[in-house]
């Protein structure tokens, strides 16, 4: 049986594009799975702690047979081989990957809230998603194009010279 989730790229810290471009090449590596979208790099301002570099951020589409749980373990030990650790909330990393939606499912355990449970106010998600999958509605949450027009405010745009 085989579902559909959008995962989240971000990062800021040693070469965020290079992250974000291997964490493709990982996505499309992962068991069970195929890669089956992916928008354009996008530069936002931090938001949270703000003395950090801006942001570089994704999303991807993936086709997968992976739980939701096991998913997210597999996107937890890509962020270790790249590094990436926990030091305080919203702190810089070099890859942080986060499942956006799995299906329509909305769930919440102790490790995963699906859909994202800020996704919906963050334009660095919202505006890749939207180019990804326009029309999208976010179960809980509300369609992706009306939940853009209330961040309006924040700073995203896309890298020049990205081409999917
Ligand atoms: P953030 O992405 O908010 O900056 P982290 O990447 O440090 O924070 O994530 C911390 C924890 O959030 C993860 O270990 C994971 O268990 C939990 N989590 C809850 N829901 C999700 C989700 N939808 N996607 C990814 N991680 C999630
Ligand atoms: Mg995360």
């Amino acid at each position: 049986m085989s579902h559909t989730a959008y995962i989240g790229l971000g990062g800021n810290l040693q070469d965020p594009q290079d992250h974000l471009a291997q964490g493709f090449d990982e996505l499309s590596a992962l068991p069970q799975s195929r890669l089956t979208g992916r928008s354009r790099l996008y530069r936002s301002a931090p938001m949270g702690y703000l003395d950090q570099p801006d942001f570089v951020n994704a999303v991807a589409r993936i086709s997968t047979a992976l739980e939701p749980e096991a998913l997210l373990d597999a996107l937890l030990a890509i962020e270790v081989r790249h590094g990436r650790r926990r030091e305080f909330p919203n702190a810089p990393r070099t890859l942080d990957l986060d499942i956006l939606m799995y299906d329509m499912v909305q769930m919440a355990t102790a490790r995963l809230t699906v859909p994202h449970p800020r996704m919906g106010s963050r334009a660095f998600v919202l505006y890749p998603l939207q180019e990804l999958a326009p029309g999208l509605v976010i179960p809980g949450q509300g369609a992706v194009s009306a939940l853009l027009a209330q961040c309006a405010d924040q700073r995203v745009t896309p890298l020049e010279g990205d081409e999917p």
